[in-house]
């Protein structure tokens, strides 16, 4: 088995991960930077990758180039399969193992399904590149489908359901609602090209839950003015290859469901033995520093980390 030390391991390099190898560059220190791509995503602006307003090398920048000027810096493109938090080392999906004085864990989120049947299967999450550009073919897809047979369409073909009405759902159905003015035209006549539905579904009864009250307003009535019908009150008690289910027993038909329904920790933190907390994040001191794990820190959407008054910070770039 192969096994290489260095000062500092860091696993991801989403703005946390980054971050930290800045921080400790500037300092000399030797770092090992591992991220299963070779590019640093931009995730706020995924969902406009999806929605086919930018290109992918808008929000995706090569890791080497980024770190070219900082020697002390050595990226590695490997996806890590696990970890073993009390040696502060971690393993790659093909066998070698990276040991380090110290280990940063900034993995970041993914797509909590929350076991609702078929929505691992068949809906798109949307947290990096590659999930954006498997939106954007289904979407685009649907259309060319709907442009050689017009019978797709009463399939559901040019309809978009949006799951979650948190920022990122918000964000998402809007830019949907968008390119169906501005992209659909292009494929089908203006009378099909209207017939396209965007939904946006949650349980909760307003959109942008943890907002202020004007802006949940503020932020339906936009919605509604880009043509986004809204399904709320409603959860969604199923995902097919054709459409959705909501609580209340209505169907929608449609080939391209978003999850934007939650988020959780990186399933590579479960079963290391570490703290997990809400939402199988990481429970941190203040200091990042992980109570009983000496030399291992986690930061970003990888961990809880308290504010001034103990509670969890949520889950944004500023944070990270
Ligand atoms: C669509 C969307 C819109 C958002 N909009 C905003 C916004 O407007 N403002 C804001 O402040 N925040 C926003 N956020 C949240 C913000 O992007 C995150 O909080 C932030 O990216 C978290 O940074 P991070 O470094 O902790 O994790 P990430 O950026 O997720 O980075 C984690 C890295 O770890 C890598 N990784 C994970 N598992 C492995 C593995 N097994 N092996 C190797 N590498 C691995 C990933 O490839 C990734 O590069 C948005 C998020 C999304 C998804």
């Amino acid at each position: 088995m192969t096994e290489e030390y260095h000062r500092v391991v860091i696993v991801g390099a989403g703005f946390a991960g980054v971050t930290a190898a800045n921080e400790l560059a500037a300092k000399g220190i030797d770092v090992l930077l591992i991220d299963r791509n070779n590019y640093h995503q931009f995730q706020p602006l995924i969902y406009q990758v999806a929605t086919t307003q930018i290109a992918v090398t808008d929000v995706a920048r090569p890791l080497r180039a980024m770190f070219r000027r900082t020697p002390s810096v050595c990226v590695k493109t490997a996806e890590i399969t696990s970890i073993d938090p009390g040696e502060r080392a971690v393993t790659t999906a093909d066998g070698i193992t990276y040991r380090g004085g110290f280990l940063i864990l900034a993995a970041g989120s993914e797509a909590n399904f929350f076991g609702i049947p078929g929505a691992a299967e068949h809906a798109f999450p949307l947290y990096s590149v590659d999930d954006a550009a498997k939106l954007r073919s289904r979407f685009l897809g649907a259309l060319d489908a709907a442009d050689r047979d017009e019978a797709y369409i009463d399939k559901g073909a040019l309809n978009v359901v949006v799951v979650g009405a948190g920022p990122t759902g918000v964000e998402t159905a809007g830019a949907v609602a968008e390119s169906m003015r501005s992209a659909v035209p292009a494929y089908l006549s203006p009378a099909l090209a209207a017939s396209g539905r965007v939904y946006l579904a949650d349980m909760l009864p307003s959109v942008l839950t943890p907002f202020s009250e004007r802006s949940q307003r503020y932020a339906e009535a936009k919605l509604r003015e880009a043509g986004v019908e809204l399904r709320l009150d409603l959860g969604v008690t199923e995902v097919r290859k054709d459409g959705v289910t909501l609580s209340d027993g209505t169907e929608i038909l449609s080939r391209t469901v978003v999850w934007a329904g939650g988020l959780k920790g990186s399933s590579l933190l479960s079963d290391t033995g570490l703290p997990l907390g809400k939402g199988g994040r990481v429970e941190v001191a203040p200091d990042l520093t992980v109570p009983g794990f000496e030399g291992v820190y986690a930061l970003g959407d990888s961990a809880n980390i308290p504010d001034s008054a103990g509670s969890p910070l949520p889950q944004l770039g500023s944070v990270a």
